[in-house]
């Protein structure tokens, strides 16, 4: 790591730190990639002003396009941020689970958050790889208490198995169907901030409404993980 880049991680932690102290929750959302705090909970995060949000992105932290915009998104979103750089090539090949883990431990603040938010481990849609090693990773660390938190949520969405762009799932244990005004206001973020086209996967996917899978306890997700890792092949 070098000295410009521990710097700006403890100028962002204490940034953090400062409004963390009129908070009414504490939210750590861990994610893949630029845009996937928007697409997915970008509705929960602008209509919980009180809640603090600091939001960690995998990958392309030295997207020279990329990363700028994921900054911007981050200040329309008044939350605080950092971004890794985990390889995020076309050929989408797996990575090392410990190298996940410790990007997660080196860019987020190390204390307890009431909430963490991340990627299924089953993913949003038909597939991407780095959502579903990220849904892991967070899990595993929480059930392994190197993350502390009082729950954790896992967003909901499904395509159908690529019938349709992803949806969230209505019945999930928390959901919430976005105003007009939130939404617009998501999207324009996807298009204008990070300026997917319209008729992207990106700016048609941008869900009218958020889904979560919620668990108060790091057993009861870990067991849910369980049930896909034993599926693996
Ligand atoms: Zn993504």
């Amino acid at each position: 790591m070098t000295v410009n880049a521990i710097i700006s991680s403890l100028s962002s932690w204490l940034q953090f730190l400062k409004k963390s102290r009129k908070a009414t929750k504490t939210v750590a959302l861990i994610v893949a990639h630029p845009d996937d705090e928007t697409l997915w909970a970008g509705g929960t995060i602008l209509n919980h002003p009180s809640w603090k949000w600091f939001v960690v992105c995998l990958c392309r932290g030295s997207d020279e396009e990329r990363a700028p915009r994921f900054q911007n998104a981050l200040k329309i979103l008044k939350s605080e941020g950092l971004m890794g750089d985990l390889n995020d090539g076309p050929e989408q090949k797996p990575l090392d689970e410990n190298e996940i883990e410790r990007v997660i431990l080196g860019l987020l603040p190390p204390w307890h958050f009431d909430l963490l938010i991340t990627h299924s481990p089953i993913g949003e849609y038909t597939r991407h790889i780095r959502h579903e090693e990220t849904g892991r990773a967070v899990i595993r660390l929480w059930h392994s208490a190197k993350l502390s938190a009082s729950e954790l949520w896992t967003f909901a969405y499904e395509d159908g198995n690529k019938e349709y762009y992803p949806r969230s799932i209505e019945n999930a244990p928390v959901h919430e169907k976005l105003s007009k005004m939130t939404w617009l206001r998501k999207y324009r973020i996807i298009t204008r901030t990070y300026g997917f086209e319209k008729n992207s996967f990106e700016a048609k996917t941008t869900p009218l409404s958020e889904s979560f899978r919620q668990f108060k306890s790091s057993l009861d997700a870990y067991n849910w993980l369980t049930q896909f890792e034993n599926l693996k092949v």
